[in-house]
């Protein structure tokens, strides 16, 4: 009798016990389950710091393309809780298709700047990339190129090269041409950059440098970080070559200032983990995470004061458009449709 009763107390008092080292333990703050287009070299890193501060795990799928389809296909069963990808194209697309659910976050909000984000809280900016001007150190003079329009001007005539017209870089820099001077201007832009082209639009943005070294063309469109990651490739050395024989034009300094595009993160309408989520992309858009995150791909911080990495400190101080992408995104079909109308691609 005295046996049993001692041991019904053992039994109770263990029993509180684990369930307290179960609440205490890492585990019992959860999980988030992250789809990323993002490359795993950049934000792994970030994800254990994550885990290590919060005790939350992160299980993340790397999709290089395709995300949105597979969204669309698990609707609410997905297992996402958040997205990681890069342009305004593609955070817009996925929130037009009714992808991302709303969040409202003061952390986010006083983070990032209101025109990196989306109004309804749908997608967040957590790096941002500038797309500018190319040019051959020799060939292109002082001066001689300053805008994104001294690009469709009969002086570049033969003298221009760039990527696919279609390409979500070059459909949201024209969005940007739109929304700042309307279609009539954006598509007179179009058709006189497409006939100062050396030749078709092909490759991504890297090749139109190395036709720039290789003296195919003088000018190029490209992203910033593209020059960061070739001027410190060690594993195809060749690419130093092409960054060298360029200078980097930040364009319409004068006027609108530079578009800037961004990469972000959006909270999934199928998500299970909101709040772990959130918390994600909070901790994404801290001083800690936002000095490592853009470092490693050469971008800028989205939030204002974080520190930048010395290649990206030499390139300059530069004024950006400071359009809301979101209302920038919202002309990327009428962008898409002036390069067809132009044959841009042709
Ligand atoms: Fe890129």
């Amino acid at each position: 009798m005295m046996k049993s009763w001692y041991w019904r107390v053992a039994a109770a008092f263990l029993g509180v016990a684990t369930l307290y080292l179960v609440a205490a333990a890492p585990a019992s703050a959860g999980e988030v389950n992250l789809y990323s287009s993002r490359q795993p070299f950049l934000i792994e890193p970030l994800l254990d710091s994550f885990t290590k501060e919060t005790g939350i795990k992160v299980n993340m799928v790397y999709l290089k393309k395709g995300m949105q389809e597979r969204l669309k296909a698990e609707g609410l069963n997905s297992p996402a809780d958040a997205i990681l990808t890069a342009d305004i194209g593609r955070l817009h697309n996925h929130a037009k298709a009714g992808l991302l659910q709303p969040v409202t976050s003061s952390v986010l909000d006083t983070n990032i700047p209101v025109q990196y984000r989306h109004p309804d809280g749908l997608w967040y900016g957590l790096t941002v990339r500038a797309r500018v001007i190319f040019v051959h150190k020799e060939r292109v003079k002082p001066g001689e190129v300053t805008s994104y329009e001294d690009l469709a001007d009969a002086k570049m005539k033969g003298r221009v090269c760039t990527r696919s017209g279609k390409h979500v870089y070059n459909v949201s820099l024209l969005a940007s041409i739109i929304e700042a001077k309307g279609k009539e201007a954006a598509a007179d832009w179009a058709r006189g950059l497409k006939a100062n082209l050396a030749r078709r639009p092909q490759g991504n943005d890297r090749a139109q440098v190395k036709a720039v070294f290789e003296g195919e063309c003088d000018a190029a469109l490209g992203n910033t970080y593209y020059m960061g990651k070739m001027a410190a490739n060690e594993k195809e050395p060749v690419q130093k070559k092409w960054a060298a024989a360029v200078r980097i034009i930040f364009p319409n300094q004068d006027g609108r200032g530079t578009h800037v595009n961004i990469s972000g993160a959006g909270v999934t309408k199928s998500a299970k983990n909101k709040e772990n989520a959130i918390r994600l992309i909070e901790f994404l858009s801290g001083d800690f995470a936002q000095k490592i995150y853009a470092e490693r791909n050469f971008e800028y911080p989205v939030k204002a004061g974080v520190p930048l990495h010395p290649m990206v400190a030499s390139w300059g101080e530069f004024k950006a458009d400071k359009a809301f992408l979101a209302k920038v995104a919202e002309q990327r079909i009428t962008a898409t449709r002036i390069m067809d109308q132009v044959a841009f691609n042709n």
